[in-house]
């Protein structure tokens, strides 16, 4: 396909020729098969970017690491050391350490693989759609099945999917700035242009990367992918690598900075050792750093940013199933600290299935029965239907000219469901015309025909269409509808009957009256005006037409909460997060909504845009902290009310549905799209899509997100105190060796260890990582939410993952389970502390004491997987809500059986088997890590119970 030919010149060429030349019908698009073809030669519309590196590129990255660097070089160390013995017997230390590695690299891949894998499912739900003409069929395709000739349908709030020549253009206006800096939308105009025009005057020309801001049009597709205008200046992309979110980049800190500290420790360790031991020949000096590479590695938690972006990526994946679709990383953590919802109402805290329940007027007001959008129902006025008469003239004038001034449609299916395409306060004109007289649809086609459209926006509030009149000598007339307060503005005259009459003071007070009770009963508020156009305004459809409007009358439409709203809202509320409602409704009818759903008390007033457009920046900042409904807001008072929440240190979640909502959305630290009402423009703005455009959905993100940051939180507790309790073990093993009798040790079977006395071996050292460092930080990353999730205010966000008491709290974790395992090897040692409290204990040798110290330490560890759910929670409430963490626990502990009874591992990891008492023993003392952790849960829980009642009893007596 001549696609770049076409495309440099396609605005200097004729609408009907390009068509020609690609092949392309101008009214029914290409053939089904044709596009399929073309898609096949030519190749996605896709914007390339760099693709994945190959598998082994990946396997190998997993060792490009300064700590595997540092486990490489010992294993080089190793095997000097068992070069210089003259090859005798394994490298037993060499083998261990490199099996380490692999298993490290192993684990290290298939968790990045799984976070990529839950981020590539996401960018499938979000892609970008386009509405397509093809086989005479509008269609909607992922933008990225556009090709060459396609015919696009473009409407307000859609994403431009590709470079297109226009061949219709009805009011259309393009937001064009993310190619041409254009921050004003351009107005697009079919008309072939001269050769070498600018870019940002080819007006005849829409370009994929754009956006449209208003109106309608119809364009051939002359470039696709990498060769269209946004293509060429984008190059190769560097594929989309998300930006590390600010909790990575904190955890990223935090694992440096132990990193340092570690290897600090470790020199100390290491040089403490060759002080104080018997170092006789260099293989006594090759044990000692073997152990000190161990301990660096064993101690740096190297797992950590690996677990936070599969805990980070299951979490999305766990919210994207919930209906959630976060499109990036950074919006759970702004979501978990969200302490204001800022919601618009139709269609969120509403269903949006509107049904016009009343009908108001000159000559009285009638009731519309029957729900939903099967046209069974009547309309009564006192109980009776009307055939005839100035009321019925009325009726039909309302409601057919209502349905003029809509572009919705209502269809039967072959099994008798009615159903809607369009927008349902549109279509509810349809419905109710239908319940009026069934065969007024008919008429009303066969009697006008459309001829322009202005379109509806929220901040116009109204549209019109043009509509020849056959019946009336082809009269070109004026239908409108739109908000009654706006519209009313706009008339001159009101429909009594038949005839039009002035419209005086009493009769606007009237119908604002009228107005005022429809939306006090909580129904959304509809007018419908018309004026006949003369032949010189028929010209020129612009919104300047829209004034000495006849008034016809208002409608009120049900348009009932979704169920789950309210219960939604309470629990947000207990979750201190407090919810604004901003809509473009009438005040009465959104405060009345707004108090049944409990987001205000009753009678609390909206306040309105045309208030807050007069307010200055100081009362506006006051007005915002204060009222919760805002009512007829424009998208600009939604950008200003999200600036002075944040001004006033909010985190902010916004929704969205116009066009126009966009500026709004990327502003707010949450911006959420509907996804089934929403438009392109601003699905592509926002973080957050709600898959059910549900206001619910927003506070099941909110708790999972908050989940989400707690379960960080647990296994950072969980990993640093377990790693901090193997430094603070080798550390005062080493320091405190005479205390505990390893200075003593007799002589066992690995004759190192009677000269260099380490506590733990090198080998010893690194299984504890690698069993501790994986599965179990992973199974305790995706522990369900706490019960108390959402009754907790929200965290402010920039408060620091890890806190005082956190550190604290860790540090006192790892010296007990420190203080346990030293002792329990004490036990097995002759001499040290408990030797002189008990005789009849110290008799083992070195190698029993190490595996029974080594046995408690991982067994402590393993308990640790319980206490660090929860900082005050004892670790027996909920014990089985989370299956993983049993799971991790019981594949760790058999494997450290394994490791005790298999006589190969034996001679791997220098231990030896353990007698069922000494077992017991070594339960009993890692138990020790549980009771002391619930005797510090209880005394916090007791002194958070005093702090709280000290502070209510100063409250009350304030
Ligand atoms: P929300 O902002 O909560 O989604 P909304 O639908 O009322 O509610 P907008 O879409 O901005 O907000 O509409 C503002 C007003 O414009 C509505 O209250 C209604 O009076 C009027 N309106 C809405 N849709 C149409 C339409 N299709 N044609 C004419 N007027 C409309």
């Amino acid at each position: 396909m001549a696609a770049i030919s076409t495309q440099d010149s396609a605005y200097s060429k004729e609408a009907v020729d390009i068509a020609k030349d690609l092949g392309t019908d101008l009214e029914k698009g290409l053939s089904t098969q044709e596009a399929a073809s073309r898609l096949a030669n030519n190749g996605r519309n896709e914007l390339q970017s760099a693709s994945l590196a190959p598998a082994w590129r990946r396997v190998l990255a997993q060792f490009q690491d300064p700590l595997i660097y540092l486990l490489l070089s010992a294993i080089g160390i190793a095997l000097v050391a068992w070069s210089a013995e003259g090859f005798a017997g394994w490298p037993i230390d060499a083998l261990v350490i490199a099996a380490v590695v692999l298993l490290n690299g192993a684990l290290g891949y298939f968790e990045e693989a799984k976070a990529r894998d839950a981020v590539a499912a996401l960018a499938k739900m979000t892609e970008a759609k386009s509405q397509v003409m093809r086989a005479g069929q509008r269609s909607t395709i992922n933008s990225a099945d556009l090709v060459v000739g396609d015919l696009l349908v473009l409407s307000e709030g859609d994403a431009v999917g590709a470079d297109a020549r226009l061949t219709q253009a009805a009011s259309l206006r393009l937001f064009e700035a993310p190619l041409t800096g254009e921050s004003q939308a351009v107005l697009k105009d079919v008309a072939t242009l001269p050769n070498a025009v600018a870019l940002g005057d080819r007006l005849n020309m829409v370009f994929k990367g754009t956006a449209v801001a208003q109106g309608t049009g119809l364009a051939v597709v002359t470039a696709t992918g990498m060769t269209t205008e946004i293509g060429a200046i984008a190059g190769l992309l560097e594929s989309v690598k998300e930006e590390p979110t600010p909790l990575e980049k904190e955890i990223r800190h935090i694992g440096r900075l132990l990193g340092v500290a570690v290897i600090v420790i470790t020199v100390i360790v290491v040089s403490t050792i060759l002080l104080v031991s018997n170092i006789q020949s260099t293989k006594d000096v090759v044990t000692v750093l073997l152990f000190g590479v161990a301990l660096a590695v064993a101690a740096v938690p190297e797992g950590l940013p690996a677990i936070l972006s599969v805990v980070l990526a299951l979490g999305v994946r766990r919210m994207a199933k919930r209906k959630a679709i976060v499109k990036k990383l950074s919006s759970i953590e702004a979501l978990g600290s969200t302490t204001v919802i800022a919601t618009d109402k139709t269609g969120t805290l509403t269903r949006s299935e509107m049904t016009i329940e009343q009908l108001v007027t000159a000559s009285g007001s009638s009731t519309v029965t029957g729900v939903g959008y099967a046209p069974e129902g009547r309309v009564l006025a006192d109980g009776h239907q009307r055939a005839n008469g100035e009321l019925f003239e009325e009726q039909s004038l309302l409601l057919t000219y209502g349905c003029l001034a809509g572009n919705a449609a209502l269809s039967q299916s072959a099994d008798g469901i009615w159903a809607i395409q369009g927008d349902p306060t549109e279509a509810a004109f349809l419905v109710a015309e239908l319940k009026l007289a069934p065969g007024a649809p008919q008429l009303r086609t066969k009697r006008f025909e459309r001829v322009a459209e202005i379109a509806f926006t929220s901040d116009r509030k109204m549209m019109s269409t043009m509509q020849t009149d056959k019946e009336q000598d082809k009269q070109i007339m004026l239908v409108s509808k739109g908000a009654p307060d706006v519209l009313l503005k706009k008339c001159s005259h009101v429909q009594a009957g038949t005839l039009t009459v002035a419209l005086d003071d009493v009769r606007r007070t009237q119908i604002l009256e009228a107005v005022d009770a429809l939306s006090n009963a909580a129904l959304r508020t509809l007018a419908v005006a018309y004026r006949p156009l003369s032949a010189n305004e028929a010209n020129a459809p612009t919104a300047a037409l829209e004034c000495n409007l006849v008034y016809v009358g208002t409608v009120g439409m049900m348009d009932p909460p979704r169920e789950e709203v309210a219960p939604a809202i309470a629990q947000a509320h207990a979750a201190g997060i407090r919810i604004i409602m901003i809509t473009g409704d009438h005040p009465l009818t959104a405060s009345r909504i707004a108090s049944d759903l409990g987001i205000t008390k009753a009678g609390d007033v909206a306040i309105t845009g045309l208030e807050l457009d007069k307010l200055s920046d100081s009362d506006f900042a006051l007005a915002v902290r204060k009222a919760s409904v805002y009512a007829r807001v424009s998208p600009a008072n939604k950008l200003r009310i999200v600036a002075a929440l944040q001004a006033d240190g909010q985190v902010v979640a916004m929704t969205g549905d116009g066009v126009n909502d966009a500026p709004a959305l990327k502003s707010a630290d949450v911006g959420i799209a509907m996804g089934i009402t929403g438009t392109e423009v601003t699905k592509e703005a926002a973080k957050v899509i709600l898959a059910d455009d549900n206001f619910a959905t927003i506070v099941d993100a909110v708790r999972e997100g908050r989940s989400i940051f707690d379960n960080i939180r647990k296994f950072l507790r969980y990993l640093l105190s377990s790693n901090m309790g193997e430094v603070l073990t080798v550390f005062l093993g080493v320091v405190g060796a005479s205390f505990i009798g390893l200075n003593n040790a007799t002589q066992g079977n690995n004759a190192a260890a009677a000269v260099v006395v380490l506590p733990l071996l090198a080998t010893q050292i690194l299984w504890l990582n690698l069993i501790t460092d994986s599965w179990p930080a992973l199974a305790i990353g995706v522990d369900p939410a706490d019960t108390d999730v959402m009754l907790r205010k929200p965290r402010p966000i920039n408060a620091r993952v890890i806190d005082f008491h956190m550190w604290a709290g860790v540090f006192e974790m790892g010296l007990v389970i420190a203080v346990v395992a030293l002792l329990t090897m004490d036990m097995y040692l002759p001499g040290g502390l408990i030797d002189q409290i008990d005789a009849e204990r110290g008799v083992g040798d070195i190698q029993t004491a190490r595996t029974a110290g080594f046995t408690v330490l991982v067994m402590a560890h393993l308990v640790q997987c319980f206490n660090a759910r929860s900082e005050t929670a004892s670790a027996f409430a909920n014990l089985f809500t989370n299956r993983w963490i049993w799971g991790a626990v019981t594949l760790s502990a058999l494997l450290q059986v394994a490791v005790i009874n298999i006589s190969f591992l034996n001679v791997a990891f220098g231990t030896v088997p353990l007698t069922l008492n000494q077992w017991l023993t070594c339960a009993g003392m890692a138990s020790v890590v549980l009771w002391y952790s619930e005797l510090r849960k209880l005394a916090i829980r007791l002194w958070m119970k005093r702090a709280a009642s000290v502070s209510s009893s100063v409250s009350s007596s304030v």
